[in-house]
């Protein structure tokens, strides 16, 4: 038997779209190299650190993952080859290609949906804010009828409150004609006279 510990750097597709082990990252290796009838039969295990998103909130991810691997690369020649050439792989050479069998080991151990915490709420679908950042974060939920209602009531209040009401006093603002010019000049300058 023989063992092969090695560091190598992380090849493409090690992963899923929303968690993965980062291109050229650190890929630890930890495998047995077994000498049996049909081939040589590797087992050991893979460490690598993951990068990602939670799928809810977006917020990134990071996770360091170990995943057991077995397999046996088989003789060409051998009878399990044979009986299931699609299942088994084959020693090519001196050689084998253990990086399929550790892509494979570690998509099988990623979860489908990475999360940030089992019970992230997600985001906000108003606003888009993150709701595990902001507890009790809500919107008035407006009907569109009620909103249609709430503007006409904004329009009568702005017509109490307007600024025409709040100049009543005052001859110089009585004598000017509506529309030619503003209150505050109006009153600084004493009457139409002297307007430039
Ligand atoms: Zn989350
Ligand atoms: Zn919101």
């Amino acid at each position: 038997m023989r063992r092969v510990t090695r560091t190598v750097a992380a090849p493409e597709g090690l992963g899923i779209d929303v968690l993965s082990v980062p291109v050229g990252s650190e890929l630890e290796l930890d495998l047995r190299l077994e000498a049996v009838m049909e081939g040589v039969l590797v087992s050991g295990s893979a460490h690598a650190a993951l990068a990602g998103e939670c799928v809810r909130c977006l917020e990134p991810l990071e996770q360091d993952i170990e995943v057991d691997v077995q397999e046996l690369f088989a003789y060409p020649e051998s009878s399990s080859a044979e009986a299931d050439e699609d299942e088994v792989r084959l020693l090519e050479g001196d050689l084998l290609d253990v990086e399929p069998v550790v892509r494979d080991a570690i998509v099988l151990a990623l979860p489908l949906q990475p999360v940030c915490s089992e019970d992230c709420p997600g985001l906000c679908s108003e606003c888009g804010a993150r709701l595990a950042d902001e507890p009790g974060h809500g919107h008035d939920v407006v009907d569109a009828r009620w909103a249609a209602l709430g503007g006409l009531l904004d329009a009568d209040g702005s017509e109490q409150d307007g600024p025409e009401q709040d100049v009543p006093s005052g001859p110089s603002g009585r004598d000017v004609p509506a529309g030619s010019g503003t209150p505050d000049q109006d009153g600084s300058h004493g009457g139409p006279a002297e307007r430039r």
